[in-house]
């Protein structure tokens, strides 16, 4: 009955499936010990300066958060050298998808997106009723920023691109976003659809190879907004903050919208302290980046294929098990890694890069299932 109040656009949504918390699988499997590798978090942890803040403004969460984040928004333009008034705030970048889409996207409109690109994106563009244009990837699994422009038409109100992308960890070149940037075709608005530059893996990936900061394609693509988070390599994904620039009046309509605490009084406080943190980034990149190689040995040893990454997880095909079954396998062993099937890639897990202890457990593990 209640389904026919119902908005149209919100049938046929499934609930996101989310990484599973630790304590739930411990309380469903009766298992002692049980180490998460399914959501990208950072197995370091958060950052001291940020926990100390929380600390300190915990006496505070009686009052109203500040509305504009006036502290995060300073720290961040000093940070990265753009103007405060370029720059947005949100509960996540889960939310700063989700603003973009209400501000934006309305039925008639066409959004273009990489297949096996974050799903987010797909839910935003169904919620708002728009239309979904999914490309295919390239062979190696990155996105086809070429395939891309061809797909977008006068109908084309905006493109997504996850940059590196997740699952895949794959990356676009600074090249490659340059020409697509240069590239992209005027829809009937007479203007270059809106570009989401989703860099949510920032911090690992720009120690790769002709990596592009999305930054620096600001000034000459007023259309571009560029998004990251304090979720990934910053440690603070349960306090739900990321940021966005883009130009001026994008950001005001943006503003304009959103709602006027999304970002609680201590996550602003944990945000500002964790920015000045780069002791904290250093030590994340350099465990993730010697990690990484580790694995890639042991997968290439096990003959498991799988995808070099340039964020902080990997990307492996556990065929001839499907990767319901492997997680569920890994699940009993104590390892929550997760499985793709929402990304179309049935037969490919997603792992979190984890401390070396972890990584060397779930390669014994790996090994005994697809052994047995
Ligand atoms: C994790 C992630 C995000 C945002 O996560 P939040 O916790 O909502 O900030 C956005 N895009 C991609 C590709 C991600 O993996």
């Amino acid at each position: 009955m209640i389904k026919k109040l119902v908005r149209e656009t919100c049938h046929g949504f499934e609930p996101y499936i989310a990484g599973k918390p630790i304590e739930t699988i411990k309380r469903e499997l009766g298992l002692k010990t049980v180490i998460k590798m399914a959501s990208n978090e950072n197995p370091l942890g958060a950052s001291v300066k940020a926990m100390k803040a929380v600390k300190e403004n915990i006496e505070k969460i009686f009052f109203y958060p500040d509305s504009n984040s006036y502290l995060l928004k300073q720290a961040l333009s000093k940070r990265y050298r753009q103007p405060a008034g370029n720059i947005f705030t949100a509960a996540g970048g889960d939310e700063i998808i989700e603003l973009i889409a209400k501000v934006f996207f309305n039925p008639e409109d066409e959004i273009v997106y990489s297949k096996h690109s974050f799903i987010r994106y797909g839910m935003a563009a169904k919620l708002m009723g728009s239309k979904a244009v999914v490309v295919p990837m390239k062979k190696c699994f990155t996105h086809d920023l070429k395939e891309m422009i061809k797909a977008c038409g006068p109908k084309t109100k905006a493109v997504f691109i996850t940059n590196p992308n997740n699952p895949t960890g794959t990356y676009n070149t600074k090249a490659e976003l340059a020409q697509f940037l240069k590239n992209l075709p005027e829809n009937k608005f007479g203007m270059k659809p809106i570009v989401i530059l989703d860099e949510a893996y920032f911090e690992y990936a720009k120690l790769e190879k002709d990596y592009p900061d999305g930054l620096t394609f600001l000034k000459d693509n007023p259309n571009l907004i560029v998004f990251r988070t304090f979720s990934k390599i910053y440690g603070l994904a349960g306090l739900r903050v990321g940021y966005g620039f883009s130009s001026g009046a994008i950001v005001d309509h943006i503003e304009r919208i959103r709602p006027p605490f999304n970002v609680n009084i201590l996550a602003q406080a944990a945000a500002v302290a964790a920015i000045d943190d780069t002791a904290q980034v250093i030590k994340s990149q350099k465990l993730v980046k010697a990690e990484k190689k580790f694995l890639y040995k042991e997968f290439a040893k096990l003959k498991v294929p799988f995808l070099k990454s340039a964020g902080n997880f990997i990307l492996f095909n556990c065929a001839p098990l499907k990767g319901k079954e492997f997680f569920v396998s890994m699940l009993k062993e104590g390892i929550i890694t997760r499985s793709m099937d929402e990304y179309d890639l049935c037969d490919w897990v997603r792992m979190t890069v984890g401390l070396h202890k972890e990584n060397v457990l779930f390669i014994k593990k790996l090994k005994k299932i697809i052994r047995s």
